[in-house]
């Protein structure tokens, strides 16, 4: 049976032209990049072109970004280290209900000691309003952390404005870009930003590396202490072929975006008309047109996400409900509640994510199988009842 991957969202497989640029750092460049002899110095080229590569797609300084082992931990390092680094000027933090648990459970943590946080509500489409943003900065105010774009619904958030407001104000300003960086322009310019969250297997690169882009001059403490790896903002032996392919694969994102992104928002449109015309009873989640060009959430009413993932994977196709994090949990999306899904209709969403190898026969294949999986299971719904 072919598979059907639509979980792009969720991990991106490999480019073969990034593993390829990876491989010699396995074998024959397997230098420490922290050592003076030749080895090291082919290791540290590779990174250093890496760090080249990201800085122009970011339109940053090359010396502004820091590597790191992923999404997760650059969320993680830029929360508790802007507020480790501001903790004497203020210990009120800014931020959304529909932040990723990389940013959510930091700021829980940073509660329990004595930290106060806002969360901002979204509207029905899943937007800040930068209006609120403002409205809850206090004199305290030392960080506000806004993702770029959602995850689950793939609404993309008016991070410029907020950049404004947060720079008038001199308030560090974080956003988690995991889900932009390499599939739309992102630049830390452009939305004002000091801080910013990337990872490598959400753009075709490999699992377990990311960075964090820091303004020059903004005051973020070290998170992981050790060695003086990364000019001492972050220790550790670097990851050297994953920061490779991770700059190959930004390269490769950048020369292919703007195709890629006119192509699968084609195909994404397809899909939504497509299902929400031949379905009775669904919906489109998240803003139908400020949204990611690969991303499809749609609730069907009467019945269960996870019954329809098992049936579209029984006919080879992979797709999930919101994040991947969560598919363990029996909670429903708190992105969904956010913007005012009751809990039954947020229980019966569906993401679909298309990628760089998501063929237009693909979702002609999801349009034609999916009303027949909805209708199978309304039939045996007790909520469900044929009007
Ligand atoms: C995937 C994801 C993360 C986590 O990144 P990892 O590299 O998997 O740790 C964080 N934020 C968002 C929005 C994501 O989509």
């Amino acid at each position: 049976m072919e598979r059907i991957y639509l979980d792009y969202a969720a991990t991106t497989p490999c480019d073969p032209q990034v593993l390829k640029a990876m491989e010699p750092y396995f074998t024959e460049k397997f230098g420490n990049p922290s050592s003076i002899h030749s080895f090291g110095q082919e290791a540290k080229k590779g990174i250093e072109d890496a760090r080249q590569n990201l800085s122009d797609f970011l339109g940053a300084k090359p010396e502004e970004i820091v590597f790191t082992s992923g999404g997760t931990e650059s969320n993680n390092f830029a929360i508790f280290g802007a507020a480790s680094a501001l903790e004497k000027k203020g210990n009120h933090i800014i931020t959304s209900v529909i932040e990723h648990h990389a940013i959510t459970e930091p700021c829980k943590a940073l509660e329990k000691r004595g930290f106060s946080v806002t969360y901002v509500k979204v509207d029905k489409n899943g937007l800040v309003d930068p209006c609120d943003v403002k409205k809850a900065i206090t004199d305290k105010t030392i960080l506000i952390s806004i993702m770029h774009a959602n995850n689950e619904i793939g609404v993309i958030e008016p991070i410029a404005e907020i950049g404004k407001i947060a720079k008038e104000r001199g308030i560090v300003l974080h956003t988690d870009a995991v889900q932009t960086v390499g599939h739309i322009p992102v630049n830390v310019n452009e939305l004002s930003v000091d801080c910013l969250s990337l990872s490598a297997h959400k753009f075709y690169g490999p699992k377990g590396v990311g960075a964090l882009y820091i303004r020059k001059g903004t005051r973020v403490n070290r998170f992981l202490l050790g060695g003086d790896q990364e000019k001492g903002r972050r220790a550790s032996t670097h990851n050297v072929s994953g920061i490779v392919g991770m700059g190959k694969a930004i390269e490769l994102a950048g020369d292919k975006m703007k195709e890629e992104a006119d192509f699968q928002s084609g195909l994404r449109d397809k899909l939504i008309k497509g299902l929400t015309e031949k379905i009775d009873r669904s919906y489109l989640n998240g803003h139908p047109a400020r949204r990611l060009p690969n991303n499809a959430n749609i609730s069907f009413e009467y019945i269960e996400g996870e019954s329809i993932l098992l049936n579209l994977d029984m006919l080879g196709i992979a797709a999930s409900t919101g994040s991947a994090c969560t598919s363990s949990s029996l909670e429903p999306s708190h992105v969904l509640l956010a913007i005012g899904l009751r809990p039954e209709n947020a229980h019966g969403s569906v993401r679909l994510t298309l990628g760089r190898w998501t063929k237009q026969k693909d979702v002609d294949y999801v349009i034609e199988v999916l009303p027949g999986i909805v209708d199978k299971l309304r039939q045996m719904s007790p909520l469900y009842e044929k009007k």
